[in-house]
């Protein structure tokens, strides 16, 4: 195996023997063979779509297997080989649809070879060997380092973009559009002498497409949920009955909800979970009571300790520990070997049951609450207040501290950073990043919170929109605001909007905790060049050099 697409890869260069995240090597190679094939199923989609012609259950099969192989999502290597054949039959529909616009439009098909030809071992340990064929090492090996590593940031973007893609599509959203460019993306990377400036383009291009994935996750869930308003949510439990819900996907939690009505059962939402509450159609359920926990990785403790049961909806899984394997359960795109799944049709009876059979919260705790929901719509709802608070220097500066948590010591540097905002600045947040900093009192400005806290990761899109609102009504452009990003990465979702940022022509942007392993310092370079992106250093530093002055 050799994966080093996320932030806490082994030495920072790559995971070899097993992942720091806990996918063993057979696991890490059939990804690699998932990513090789679906690549063949998009040379064939792509050539089809410019002839006109699509069939969306392809473009959901190639989101869906690439979202797959995103960091802590599916660990199980059945499930995988399962995915890997029906690729090879979804690859032979991508060829007959092709060819047939082919024969419609009297073109002559192309021979295609590469990807397209792959036909999958008869086993697991053949379809292993097929994958480390194809892994990073050997186009290392070929295009050397910048050229494969710029493969794999727009792999790494194109990968977050079909997570969101996939939300998406589970809410109804679809655009043709989207779906040719992300396979004209895939089949470029098959390419066997791309150049440099080709894949930077293209680097870019994957974060607009992830700007339009972001807009269309954006419709879907405002329209199935309403726009997320500021809202109290308590997290500290209440007595009784208990189920979990982690992850990032609202159908789930609706469906969950739905079907525990008038069971006695309180539903707690867990991680990227907690922006749910800011939403009108899913806050109205009574029995969604509060959030529990914080991150992704401080799960195996929480879970624990959660006296329920937990479901977990797309990534961040880690390695459950035996004290609640039994009452842990997945959904969507995540797997883990001998964890019960829910399948497609959603029926959510054995997490139900799993609740029921456990003991619940005995007590109340004290209550506490933070405050969540300031999407777009309630950010721009009180821009006035926002525009005058700045005109008056009330506000002097906004900082977007956000993006993703991890386990990897050095992030503590976001808590520092948002310690140490002066009182006369407001930070935006999003993602799971926020738990190193949500629960503090950072106090409000003439009645404007100080802490903002947007929704998810893919809430970006909310944070964009407010940005281009603000330049809007002062007249200027997104990089000459009083506003500086502070991202932290830990997986591909992070880089999806990272490109986007840049896609937008943001500049300045700092990132942390570390660089990604497949950035190399020529790659790096042309990024400083064009964007002067840089790595955070320390809280204090960093806030001197943003503000101008000693903090
Ligand atoms: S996803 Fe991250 S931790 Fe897991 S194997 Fe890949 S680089 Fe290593
Ligand atoms: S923000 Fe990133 S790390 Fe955090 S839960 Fe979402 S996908 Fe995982």
């Amino acid at each position: 195996m050799y994966c080093f697409q996320c932030e806490q890869t082994a030495k920072g260069s790559g995971c070899t023997v097993a992942g720091v995240c806990g996918k063993d090597a057979q696991t890490s190679d059939l990804q690699d063979l998932l990513v090789h094939a679906a690549k063949g199923i998009s040379m064939y989609a792509h050539r089809a779509a410019k002839l006109g012609k699509r069939d969306p259950s392809i473009d959901v099969f190639v989101i869906q297997a690439l979202f797959t192989t995103v960091t802590n999502v599916d660990f199980d290597p059945q499930r995988i080989g399962e995915t890997l054949r029906k690729a090879a039959a979804v690859r032979d529909k991508a060829k007959a649809l092709y060819e047939n616009a082919c024969a419609e439009t009297n073109a002559a098909p192309e021979t295609l070879a590469g990807p397209a030809t792959w036909e999958p071992a008869d086993d697991l340990d053949g379809l292993r060997a097929q994958g480390e064929e194809v892994s990073i090492l050997s186009r290392r090996t070929a295009l050397g380092e910048d050229l494969s590593g710029l493969q794999e940031l727009i792999v790494s973007g194109i990968k977050g973009a079909a997570a969101y893609l996939d939300h998406a599509q589970i809410l109804g959203q679809d655009d043709p559009a989207v779906y040719a460019t992300l396979h004209e993306a895939m089949d470029y990377l098959t390419k066997d002498q791309p150049q440099l400036d080709e894949l930077v383009a293209w680097a870019l291009k994957i974060g607009e497409l992830n700007l339009r994935a972001m807009e269309m996750l954006d419709a879907a869930n405002t329209g199935a949920y309403g726009h997320p308003q500021p809202t109290a949510v308590r997290v500290t439990p209440i007595k009784g009955k208990a189920i979990l819900v982690s992850g990032h996907d609202l159908k789930d939690l609706e469906e969950i909800l739905k079907q525990t009505e008038g069971k006695g059962i309180n539903v707690y939402t867990h991680g990227e979970m907690l922006p749910a509450h800011g939403y009108p159609g899913l806050n109205k359920y009574a029995h969604l009571v509060g959030n529990y926990g914080g991150a992704w990785q401080n799960q195996q403790k929480e879970f624990a300790a959660f006296p329920g049961s937990i479901l977990m909806t797309t990534n961040c899984i880690q390695k459950p520990r035996e004290a609640y394997t039994d009452r842990l359960f997945t959904s969507g795109l995540v797997a883990w070997p001998g964890v019960t799944h829910i399948d497609s049709k959603l029926d959510f009876s054995p997490l139900i049951e799993a609740a029921l059979a456990a003991p619940g919260f005995t007590e109340d705790e004290a209550e506490k609450t933070i405050t969540v929901g300031f999407a777009r719509n309630a950010v721009l709802g009180v821009a006035d207040k926002i525009i005058e608070a700045v005109k008056s220097g009330a506000i002097k500066h906004f900082f977007l501290v956000g993006g993703c948590d991890g386990a990897k010591p050095g992030r503590n540097y976001f808590t520092d950073f948002a310690e140490q905002v002066p009182d006369d600045c407001v930070i935006m947040t999003l993602a799971c990043g926020k738990y190193r900093f949500n629960k503090l009192d950072f106090g409000d400005i003439g009645g404007i919170p100080r802490l903002l806290d947007i929704g998810q990761c893919n809430d970006a899109y909310s944070a964009v929109q407010i940005a281009v609102a603000l330049a809007e009504a002062f007249e200027c452009g997104v990089n000459d605001l009083p506003l500086s990003m502070i991202i932290s990465w830990y997986e591909q979702k992070a880089v999806a909007i990272l490109l986007t940022l840049l896609h937008l022509g943001i500049k300045d942007i700092r990132l942390g905790p570390t660089l990604p392993a497949f950035v190399t310092p020529t790659v790096l370079q042309v990024l400083v060049d064009n964007f002067n992106i840089m790595p955070t250093t320390t809280a204090k530093e960093d806030l001197a050099a943003i503000l101008g002055v000693g903090v």
